[in-house]
Order: structure tokens, then sequence, then C-alpha cells
């Protein structure tokens, strides 16, 4: 695939700058039907045609973006980094759970993650860095709504506690990194030791990024947990939207946000609330949701970070400041879902009303 990639994407930039000639995809394929009957190619035609042709009308697609001025020149293939090969519905036979290939005698040895709801339209085979194949299938199916309940939750996004919901309960936030580090930490020492090229020093890096592998799917299970129990229990899940790539900008907060992975976590209480029928409001992050008094309404004109519980001195309830923004953010979520849109002027965005 990416043989196929890389020759073709050469012979695009040559016809390009010594010819001044844009390669359109019919030349392209024509041109890997000519690079298949060379001797020295001639294992190209071991496996199937379609993933070879899928990955040229991937580089059709990052030549328009290019010549569209949406992104720039399409750039050679690395084996260093994750590899994929598409097949299409007739590179493929799907049968009771058994995944064969065109070209291929034996199915797949596949353990798979999940059933399949139907029969794929596209599989993916991708190899990642960390040198471990997946098979991602696309599916399209009618999801089904879960059974509706009167609950809503209110959810307050953290660093120390991932989230604090307006019921009051804490999850806390495991930093995935801060338990690997001291291992990634001597495998990146390790690695830096090693001759430039060497085929130790390739070793030395799989290391590494299986750390960093490791890493994010300890992440990644964990927030698909978290949001599927949000998601299960309650009707409406209202949450701060937040401008996670502007925060991640400040380099003090930065490992800690990437780690705490708060833009994956709303991403998936948006794509499971849609397919479940329930609904996820965001609310904009200006909403002074720790500052004000979730009993009174009162807001408080300054409230530090350090500051993790308070007096309100209107009412003098006692607050526990996550929980209170937490509860504040589930009355504007309800409010937003109410009226519609604006409420007393503070502009709340939702994030999707998928129903
Ligand atoms: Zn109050």
């Amino acid at each position: 695939m990416r043989f196929v990639y890389n020759s073709v994407l050469r012979w695009r930039t040559d016809a390009f700058f010594k010819e001044q000639q844009a390669v359109g995809y019919t030349q392209a394929s024509a041109r890997l039907t000519a690079i298949k009957t060379l001797p020295e190619t001639a294992f190209l035609n071991e496996v199937s045609s379609v993933p070879l042709q899928q990955c040229l009308r991937h580089q059709q697609a990052a030549f328009k973006s290019f010549f569209e001025g949406r992104a720039k020149y399409p750039a050679f293939k690395s084996k260093k980094h994750r590899q994929s090969a598409e097949f299409t519905r007739s590179a493929f036979r799907y049968r009771d759970g058994t995944l064969f290939l065109a070209k291929c005698d034996e199915p797949l040895a596949i353990r798979w993650s999940r059933p399949l709801p139907c029969e794929p339209s596209t599989v993916t085979i991708s190899k990642d860095c960390a040198g471990r194949y997946f098979v991602s299938c696309l599916c399209e199916f009618e999801p089904e709504a879960l059974p509706v309940t009167p609950k809503t939750i209110g959810i307050d996004l953290g660093l120390k506690d991932l989230f604090v919901t307006s019921e009051g309960e804490r999850v806390g936030n495991p930093r995935h990194t801060a338990r690997y580090a001291a291992r990634l930490a001597k495998a990146q020492r390790r690695l830096s030791r090693k001759t430039l090229g060497s085929k130790n020093r390739a070793k030395a890096r799989l290391k590494v990024t299986r750390i960093h592998a490791k890493i994010a799917d300890c992440r990644t299970d964990r927030l698909h947990k978290l949001s599927r129990r949000l998601i299960n229990e309650n009707q409406v899940v209202c949450i701060e939207s937040l401008a996670v790539k502007n925060l991640i900008r400040n380099p003090r907060l930065s490992k800690a946000i990437a780690d705490a992975g708060w833009g994956e976590f709303v991403r998936q209480l948006e794509y499971k609330g849609g397919w479940a029928g329930r609904q996820v409001v965001g609310i904009d992050r200006w909403y002074p949701s720790s500052k004000r008094c979730s009993r009174c309404g009162n807001t408080v004109a300054s409230l530090p970070m350090q500051i993790r519980s308070w007096t309100c001195p209107e009412c003098g309830t006692a607050h526990d400041r996550d929980v209170n923004a937490a509860v504040n953010i589930k009355a504007a979520g309800l409010a937003v879902l109410a009226l519609g849109e604006n409420v007393s002027g503070i502009g709340q965005v939702p994030l999707s009303c998928s129903r």
C-alpha cells in the first residue's frame, strides 16, 4: 500500500514540477496497472487490487485538498507510522462472524471486540505504530433508543477529578501518564542511546510506542465505560462546552488536560447520546457556574481556583465548589432545553441536539 502510494506520488510530483501536468485518478490508476507489469514489482499481483486502488483514491482526495488550498502538498508515507488497507465490498466476504479477504484462502483470525450489527460495507485493516493489527468494519445500522428515564445530570469537568456530578459523585482521574512515566522514561533513555538507523534502535522505538499505546488504551477504555454509564442512567446530560484547544495552549495545564481526555469524553457522550435518544447539552464555558450559588442565584465577585469550598454570603449555604458548579450546569442545561435558546443573555450553545 505504502509502496504504491509513494511510487505513484513520486511519479505525480515529477509530472507536476517538470511538465506542469496535473495527474487525475484515471491516469494514476493506469500508472498502477503499468507498475504491476514490471518484473520487480510482480508481488503487487499477489494481493487484492481493491486496497491498492483505494489508496490512490485517498491520494486523489489529498491532491484535491491541496489544489483547493485546504491542505499541504501530499506527503510520502512513512514505514514507522500507522499503515492501513481499505477493502470495499467486492474485496471481502463476511459470513457468520468470519471475514475472508480477496486473494486470501484462510479467514482472518480476529478477536472481535463486539458482534457486528450487520454485514459491513467497508473493512479496513490497519497496523498501528506499536505493531498491532486492527480490523475496523463500517456498518450502517438503525440505533436503538434506550427507554426514557426521568433522570438528568450536570457535569463539571476537572483536572483533579475527571468530573463531578450534580449528585455529588466524584470520578477520580487516574493520571495514566504518571503511572507509566517511569517505564516510559527508561525506554526513552534506552532509545536515545541506540545508533541511528540500527535494528536495535527500531526495537527500542517499538518499546516506547508500545508504552504510549498502553497509556492511550487505558484512557479510552475508562472514558468509554464512564460515558456509557452516564448515557445509560440519564435522559439529559448537561456539560460545559470546552474550548479544549485553547486550554491546551497553556503549557502548565496542557499535559494534565490531554491526559484527562476531556475532548474525547465529550465526543463519546455526544455520539452515544445520539444513538440512545438521550440529550447532551453544552453550556457556554463563560457561564459563571462556579461563582453562582446554586440555591439562591447570588453570584460572588471572585472565587480563586484554590478555594474548594465556600459559603454563600446571601443565603448562608455551604457549597463544595465542584458540586455547586455541576448543579448550576444542570440548571442552565435544563433552561436551554426548556426555552430553546439564550437564557438571561448568557448565550449558551448546545453542543448538539441530536433528537
Ligand atoms: Zn446563596
